[in-house]
């Protein structure tokens, strides 16, 4: 059976101070796994905030992003190795903010993968296509070729134990979500593309992100190709995050 998870992105968002409320809040709501594996990815500077705290408890943590360099002259950027010093088990890559902000291409993204790996953290590799890109019927266009330049990169193997996630652009940060059905059909698509590279590649953890909320998780949870959720602003209220991991539960 794949595996349940529910990754939380704070994305630029926090503070030392009502950082504590709310993994005070998370802890006390997510006592145990109840089958669902869930995490929060946080701005860098709270890394170390966040390891203690969460330190010990069933709530793992990752990072936003990472360089696809291991060390040296490239000032501003965060290596996977810092990450894993501060316990990161995941970084996610490809967010759509990144690439559409900060020009990071399939080439690019494909790169951060690789040096997630070689660091030993849990890739959460995020695709999806914008509107206009929906509206012209390029999405498994668009979606096949962000997989295919992670898979000639990596290998297909290299995907085996990380984690997908399909976030339609036109969906994020809109209160926007896509239909269980539209979903669907986008991971299934990716499923099969994968599976079709590597047989092992069907077990493949695949989150939908694109406005989740407690009122909309549980449908879109409940497709057959849907093992959990990427959530961005409702990862910010403890309660919203703790409802959406429950939501996850079989
Ligand atoms: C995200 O940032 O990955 C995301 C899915 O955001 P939101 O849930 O706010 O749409």
């Amino acid at each position: 059976m794949r595996a349940r998870f529910v990754a939380g992105n704070w994305k630029m968002n926090g503070g030392l101070r009502a950082n504590m409320v709310l993994l005070d809040a998370l802890k006390a709501g997510l006592k145990t796994s109840a089958g669902v594996l869930c995490a929060v990815c946080v701005p860098f500077p709270y890394l170390q905030q966040v390891s203690t705290a969460l330190g010990g408890s069933a709530i793992a943590w990752g990072a936003q992003n990472l360089s696809e360099h291991d060390s040296g002259a490239y000032t501003g950027e965060v290596s996977g190795a810092m990450l894993k010093e501060f316990g990161c088990r995941f970084a996610i890559v490809g967010h759509s903010e990144r690439r559409g902000l900060y020009g990071e291409d399939d080439a690019r993204v494909a790169a951060k993968f690789v040096a997630a790996r070689r660091a030993g953290l849990t890739p959460i590799l995020c695709v999806g296509e914008t509107l206009e890109q929906r509206e012209r019927g390029e999405t498994e266009r668009v979606v096949g070729r962000q997989l295919d330049a992670v898979v000639g990169a990596a290998g297909a193997a290299a995907l085996a134990d990380a984690v997908l996630a399909y976030e339609p652009v036109w969906a994020i940060g809109t209160g926007k979500n896509a239909t269980p059905q539209q979903a669907q059909e986008v991971h299934a698509f990716a499923r099969a593309r994968l599976a079709a590279r590597d047989k092992a590649l069907a077990g493949l953890t695949i989150l939908y992100g694109g406005s989740v909320k407690p009122g909309n998780a549980k449908e879109l949870f409940a497709m057959p190709d849907i093992d959990g959720g990427l959530i961005g602003g409702a990862s910010l209220a403890a309660e919203d995050f703790i409802a959406i991991c429950a939501a996850a539960r079989r």
